[in-house]
């Protein structure tokens, strides 16, 4: 082996931007169209084309990158697709607020030109997250990256939605939607957001038609009142018998409105009678459907009062409300006011109070979709992980409504649909018209509304794939194997996918889908600009590098639980990335005579530590497998991590020493070395989904034949590898010197000190080690003797220890001063029982407890549990001082 080296430390800056571009060049993330190979594929959760890397991209892709990566070592043709949503609401009101700045708005740039601004705006901006998932190293197919206003997943579009709509699945219809008064479009039931705000409730009189008296209706919306078109009451409710049927005059108003029976009112609240408004309230609306009540609409799309509000027309609803409730004051139609909190919609974007309103929108007949979306998870063509969220899926396709597509914004995909100017006609259709099939007239005018942005997300896992096409990357790879995401979107997206996927191909679009948790931070709170907690993903990259940063996400991704992220967890993975640069630049100076093709190692030449590493090392790869197989992502990275720090790093490098060194003999130490080479190219390999850039740095100088880790094999299981023997040798031989170094910390003893030790082994086994095990315990423990006896009489003057059925002394007549031990240890044991009762008083204080921050009394509590265990250790070091003299 050529003489070979690694700087002194890993510089992540460097050479991550070197390998990615490398990976790059060499076309390594390419999948193939077809392929004799088994497949593996995951289609991005495409992030807004606004989108700036936050904590759950950052989890989220990293995930998807170990199992692409780990896939694709496996020889699988795996392609991990990816791209970017137009995201229709949020990029357009983007270049609204550009545009604001310069004082013009949509409208005065019109629906063409301001569609060229957004398009303008993508290409300029759009990419931005694209490079930052490439710095945190995503092995995407970048060839195939996809946009969902791109041509050919637009036509997915139209050729979906005219499918959908010659069968009878999308219809148009008045109905009462989420409108966003600033947004200016209608927003679906999953978008509105519930905030508990204070606010009133009125009692209003309305008065009968015949003058005598009036009933009596509670309001938290008064302005809504200019709407109304009945009184509801309960018809048990004995109270109301005889005024059913009975007409009101709607004050201010003076619309005579019926008093009206309907099984949905509550006798318990207010009064009794409800005031309905067809036009603004849902329940309201699907009441007006039972008793054909008339609906009149009362407010314009900015949330003002409309010409159906009389004098009250030109007003905004929050000053109509003012107004309103004056005049009915005035009136003497205002009987009580009292707070009363209760739940406002706002809009997921832009906060605003949401404001229900009828208007002519489009929707999906969602109930046929769903019926075969839930039957493919019951029949488990598509497991849904962790397991909980199938039943909260269940209960949601159970539960669906029809889907309202239609929204009232120009960035979208506008609805295929054209109306003849001519003979009325609705012409639905997957290429733009140019003349009415009906009348011939060419005078067509298409739809205003544009689709709902999870309409073209719905289609992802084949438009990608270029569906209608009959294209071999369909065929190749539709249905994916994976899909990660959040479980917040279960429902806007991986739901509708299920109904699309098997609508259009027949076939569920993923076999697993794997919902991970929330990024929250240490405490366990939801990471908010408010809070002031964000971390930022690139900042935690340029700090501690790509690595760190992904083996900390994915050692904190346990099924079923939030994620716990810290800067300082970040920083602890960091040591593990130098931990293994060291690793390696020691093997690479033990390797610098070492030829791969040089003479034959026999079995005969291993020593133990070498049977016992390959043995350990073929148990990890069994576990990470198993582990990565499963999803579960913190076993995964717990095996290799506590392999490659405690067993490779710790032990095997300490006892191979004296072999590499040749010590032995030239057969001993190549087999060492081969054996070194060997775990640390399969421990590379492990590491190498998860810790990408690092991993290939030091493959490409360890390995040096001009391969790459990414394309290398994944590690498997060796029969050959199989030694339990030494697994149990090597076990009491660890167990041994730990032991000894226990005795030498909690004696107080110097590690250069070198010691005198007694071992009793009683049986034949635990003697066979002892004598095996010699040379590693001197060496590890530091002895300047070690002596093996049959029996087991104790030492005097000699700290015990066990391990199995042996037992050690360690003879201290000379090492310690027994009397100036005894009084350090027992000055020492003063100082923490002061602090252990201090620390207890704080945590038994009740106000302390009150007034603190959770994180300081989490703080205390593990500050106490460290003094408590100091407290123990020295306590068993006086104890066995006290015997001595
Ligand atoms: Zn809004
Ligand atoms: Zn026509």
């Amino acid at each position: 082996m050529a003489e070979k080296s690694l700087g002194k430390a890993y510089e992540s800056q460097e050479s991550e931007a070197r390998w990615y571009q490398y990976w790059l060049d060499h076309d390594f993330f390419r999948a193939e169209d077809s392929s004799g190979k088994p497949q593996f594929s995951i289609v991005i959760p495409p992030p807004n084309v606004t989108g700036m890397l936050h904590m759950g991209h950052a989890l989220n892709n990293t995930l998807q990158d170990v199992m692409t990566r780990y896939r694709r070592m496996q020889g699988y043709n795996a392609l991990w697709m990816p791209g970017t949503d137009h995201a229709g609401i949020a990029t357009q009101n983007v270049v609204e607020q550009e545009l604001a700045k310069d004082g013009v708005t949509r409208h005065d740039l019109g629906r063409e030109k301001f569609i060229e601004r957004v398009w303008e705006w993508k290409e300029k901006y759009g990419g931005v997250i694209i490079n930052q998932l490439k710095r945190l190293g995503c092995s995407c197919d970048w060839h195939r990256e996809a946009f969902t206003m791109d041509e050919k997943l637009s036509r997915a579009v139209r050729e979906v939605f005219v499918r959908l709509y010659n069968e009878g699945l999308i219809y148009r219809g008045d109905y009462i939607v989420n409108w966003c008064p600033r947004c200016h479009t209608a927003i679906s039931d999953l978008e509105v957001e519930y905030e508990e705000k204070e606010g009133a409730l009125w009692e209003i009189r309305y008065p009968y038609e015949d003058g005598n008296g009036g009933i009596v209706v509670a309001t938290t919306r008064p302005e809504t009142m200019l709407g109304d078109t009945a009184v509801a009451v309960n018809p048990d409710d004995k109270r109301y018998t005889d005024k059913i049927g009975k007409k009101v005059v709607l004050p201010l108003v003076n619309r005579i409105i019926p008093v009206i029976a309907d099984s949905h009112v509550s006798i318990e609240f207010g009064s009794g009678a409800v005031k309905i408004t067809p036009s603004s309230d849902p329940n309201d609306f699907a009441m007006a459907e039972r008793h054909h009540l008339e609906i009149v609409n009362i407010m314009d799309g900015n949330g003002v009062i409309n010409e159906n509000g009389g004098i009250y027309q030109g007003q905004d609803r929050y000053e109509a409300r003012q107004s309103i409730l004056r005049d009915l004051e005035n009136g003497g139609y205002l009987l009580g006011k009292k707070p009363y909190s209760h739940n406002v919609g706002q809009c997921y974007r832009c906060k605003t109070d949401i404001e229900p309103m009828v208007s002519p929108q489009w929707f999906v007949k969602i109930k046929p979709l769903a019926k075969a979306a839930t039957a493919a998870v019951i029949k488990g063509e598509t497991r849904i992980l962790p397991a909980m969220w199938e039943s909260t899926y269940f209960e949601w396709m159970n539960n669906i409504r029809d889907w309202c597509i239609s929204r009232q914004i120009w960035w979208g995909h506008r609805i295929p649909v054209w109306y003849c100017g001519g003979c009325g006609k609705e012409i639905v259709s997957t290429i733009d018209p140019v003349e009415c099939p009906g009348c011939g007239g060419s005078s067509l005018k298409q739809e205003e509304d544009v689709l709902d942005t999870w309409f073209s997300s719905a289609l992802w896992p084949f438009s990608t794939l270029g569906w209608p096409e009959k294209t071999e990357s369909l065929k190749t790879f539709y249905p994916t194997s994976l899909l990660i995401t959040g479980f917040d979107i279960l429902f806007f997206w991986v739901a509708r996918m299920m109904m699309m996927g098997l609508y259009a191909m027949n076939d569920v679009p993923f076999k697993d889908v794997y919902l991970h948790a929330l990024v929250r931070d240490e405490m366990g709170d939801k990471m908010s600009k408010s809070r002031g907690n964000i971390i930022d993903p690139l900042e935690m990259i340029d700090k501690f590098g790509a690595d760190a940063f992904r083996f900390t996400l994915v050692a904190l991704t346990a099924q079923g639980r939030d994620i716990r992220m810290s800067e300082e967890r970040i920083a602890g993975y960091k040591h593990f990335v130098n931990k293994l640069w060291n690793a390696t630049r020691f093997t690479l100076m033990n390797l610098d005579d070492y030829s791969s093709s040089g003479a034959h190692v026999s079995k005969d030449d291993e020593s133990l530590p070498d049977r016992w590493i390959k043995h350990r090392l073929n148990i990890t790869v069994s576990e990470v497998i198993k582990s990565l197989d499963e999803y579960r992502f913190n076993d995964a990275a717990s095996g290799i991590y506590q392999f490659i720090w405690h067993e490779l790093c710790d032990w095997y490098l300490e006892l191979v020493k004296p072999e590499l060194y040749g010590k032995g003999n030239p057969e001993k130490r190549r087999a060492a070395q081969l054996t070194l080479l060997n775990v640390m190219m399969s421990s590379l390999k492990m590491l190498h989904p998860i810790m990408p850039f690092v991993t290939e740095e030091i493959w490409q100088t360890l390995v040096g034949d001009g391969t790459s880790i990414m394309v290398s094999e994944f590690p498997t299981t060796q029969d050959t590898s199989h030694d339990p023997v030494a697994d149990r040798q090597m076990g009491a031989i660890m167990e041994t010197i730990t032991s000894i170094r226990n005795i030498r910390g909690e004696m107080n003893i110097a590690p250069s000190k070198k010691l005198k030790v007694v071992i009793s082994a009683p049986d034949e086994e635990s003697r066979a080690i002892v004598e095996i095990g010699g040379s590693y315990i001197t060496n590890l423990a530091n002895l300047e003797a070690l002596t093996i006896t049959g029996n087991g009489e104790e030492s005097k003057n000699a700290a015990t220890g066990v391990a199995g059925s042996m037992r050690i002394y360690v003879l201290l007549e000379g090492v310690v001063d027994f009397a100036a031990e005894r009084k350090r240890l027992e000055k020492e044991m003063a100082r923490v029982d002061k602090d252990l009762a201090a620390i207890s008083k704080k945590l038994a204080n009740q106000d302390f407890l009150a007034k603190a921050s959770r994180a300081v009394v989490e703080k205390e509590e593990k500050k106490f549990r460290e003094v408590r265990d100091k407290h123990s250790v020295l306590a068993a070091a006086l104890n066995r001082l006290q015997k001595m003299d």
